[in-house]
C-alpha cells in the first residue's frame, strides 16, 4: 500500500504504545516495524506479560486509514535483567530471539526468553547463514532411535533424528535449528539429505544382512508441498536402492491440520509409492475423525505427552486407550514414543499398543552406534 500508508501505520500503532506504557518506561523503534520497550523497575516478569497482553489487544484493533480499515498483528519477545542477561546488548538479541519464538507460534503471542528457548547465542540471521554452511560442510548427523516390540523386544525399525554438530558450539537438537530451517525453507535441503543418508545406510544394513526393520523418516509438509515432491522422491529411490516397503515417512499431525485437504493430496501420492505413512505426535493436532478416514495412514505415534504422565494422570491415561482403540478400528497400526519406564510399557501393552519407542530401550544414537545395536540383536535372535 506504499510507504506513506506504512508511515501512518507506524505512526498510529507508536502512538497506541505510548499510551499502554508507563512515564518511567522507554518506548523506541528501533527499525523497520520493531519497537523496544524498556520496563524500568518490575518485580516480576508477570509485570511484562500484562504489558504485553495490553499491547497485542490494542494493536489489534483496526487502524482506519483513507476509509480503510487496516490489520496489523503482533509477535512480542520478552527478556529479564538481571535473569537473562546484564548488558542491554544481550538483553536485547535474547528479546530478539523470543519475539521470534513468537512469530512462529502464529503472531498476536508474546513469549519470554528462557535459557531452554535457546542456548544459541547467535543472531537469527547469523544462524541461517551458518546453518547454509552446515549442509555444505557436512555438519548434520543423523542418530537412529530403534522402535520395539515390547512383546517380542525384537527391532521392528528406527527413526532417523537429525543433529547438527556445530564446529563450536557443539550438538545442535533439532528443536533449536528446524523451526528456523522451516521458516527460510532450507528445510527441504536439510530433509533430502536426511532422507538420502539414511535411505543409503538403511539398504546398506540390509545387505550386510542386518534387520533394521522401517526406515521412519520426518518429513515437513514444506517439502511434501513442493511440485516435484514425487520426482525427488523417486530419484532418491533410485540412487539409493531402498525398498520402499523399509520406507515410512512422518508427518505431524499439526501439520497436516493446517490443510488437510492437500495434505490427503500429497499423501495419497506418497501411497500409491507403497511407502508408508505415519502421523507423528497424534493426540496433539486435534484432526477430524472424517479427515482421519481419508488419510491414506498406516500408523498412529502416540504423542509423549501423553505417555510421560502415566501412572500418573489419569486424563492421559484415558486418551491413550481411547486412541489406541480408535487406530484399532481404523485398523491402523499404532507406536507410543517417549516410553521412559517399564511401568509405562506395561500399561501400554496391557491396553493393546505393541510398538514402543523411547529412552526404555535407547536413546536416538549415531549410526556406529546403531550398527552395534543390530549386531547385538542379530546375535541374540540366533540364540532364540
Ligand atoms: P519427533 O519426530 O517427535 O521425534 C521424537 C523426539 O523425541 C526426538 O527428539 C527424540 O530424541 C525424543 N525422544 C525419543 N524418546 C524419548 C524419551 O523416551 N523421552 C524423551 N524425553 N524424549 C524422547 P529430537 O531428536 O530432539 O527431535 C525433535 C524433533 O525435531 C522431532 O520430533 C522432529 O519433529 C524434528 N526432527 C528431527 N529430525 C528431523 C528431520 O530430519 N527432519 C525434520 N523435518 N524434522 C526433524
Ligand atoms: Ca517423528
Ligand atoms: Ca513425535
Amino acid at each position: 500500500m506504499g510507504h506513506l500508508t506504512g508511515d501512518k501505520v507506524l505512526t498510529e500503532i507508536a502512538a497506541r504504545l505510548k499510551s499502554e506504557i508507563r512515564s518511567e518506561d522507554t518506548l523506541a523503534r528501533l527499525g523497520g516495524d520493531e519497537f523496544t520497550i524498556i520496563m524500568q523497575d518490575i518485580n516480576h516478569g508477570e509485570e511484562a506479560s500484562f504489558l504485553a497482553e495490553k499491547i497485542t489487544k490494542v494493536a489489534s484493533q483496526p487502524v482506519d486509514i483513507d476509509e480503510q480499515s487496516l490489520y496489523v498483528t503482533t509477535s512480542i519477545g520478552i527478556s529479564l535483567y538481571p535473569d537473562d542477561g546484564d548488558n542491554s546488548e544481550d538483553l536485547l538479541m535474547y528479546a530478539d530471539n523470543a519475539m521470534y519464538k513468537a512469530k512462529e507460534e502464529g503472531r498476536n503471542n508474546y513469549q519470554f526468553y528462557s535459557s531452554e528457548m535457546t542456548t544459541l547465542a547467535l543472531s537469527k540471521v547469523i544462524m541461517e547463514s551458518s546453518m547454509r554452511n552446515a549442509l555444505e560442510k557436512e555438519e548434520f548427523r543423523i542418530y537412529y532411535q530403534p522402535q520395539i516390540n515390547g512383546l517380542t523386544n525384537q527391532v521392528i525399525g528406527m527413526e532417523a533424528l537429525v543433529r547438527w554438530e556445530h564446529p563450536t558450539i557443539g550438538l545442535i537438537s533439532p528443536d533449536k535449528f528446524i523451526p528456523l530451517a522451516e521458516e527460510t525453507g532450507l528445510i527441504v535441503e536439510i530433509d533430502k539429505w536426511v532422507m538420502k543418508t539414511a535411505m543409503k545406510q538403511v539398504s546398506q544394513w540390509y545387505e550386510q544382512g542386518l534387520y533394521p526393520g522401517i526406515l521412519a523418516l520426518n518429513l515437513t509438509m514444506k517439502l511434501l508441498e513442493r511440485k516435484d515432491f514425487s520426482d525427488i522422491i523417486k530419484s532418491l529411490l533410485e540412487e539409493t536402492q531402498i525398498n520402499t516397503k523399509w520406507l515410512e515417512f512422518e508427518v505431524t499431525e499439526s501439520q497436516i491440520m493446517k490443510n488437510p485437504e492437500n495434505a490427503i493430496s500429497k499423501l495419497l501420492e506418497i501411497g500409491k509409492m507403497d511407502i508408508n505413512i505415519a502421523i507423528d505426535d497424534f493426540g496433539t493436532g486435534y484432526s477430524s475423525l472424517s479427515h482421519l478416514k481419508q488419510l491414506p495412514i498406516d500408523k498412529l505415534k502416540l504423542d509423549r505427552s501423553f505417555i510421560s504422565d502415566i501412572p500418573d494422570d489419569e486424563d492421559d491415561m484415558s486418551i491413550t486407550i481411547a486412541i489406541i482403540s480408535l487406530a484399532k478400528n481404523l485398523n491402523i497400526n499404532v507406536l507410543a514414543e517417549g516410553v521412559e519406564t517399564q511401568e509405562q510399557k506395561d500399561f501400554l501393552i496391557e491396553n493393546g499398543c505393541i510398538d514402543i519407542q523411547g529412552y526404555l530401550y535407547s536413546k536416538p544414537i549415531p549410526t556406529d552406534e546403531m550398527q552395534k545395536y543390530l549386531l547385538r540383536q542379530n546375535n541374540t535372535s540366533s540364540y532364540v
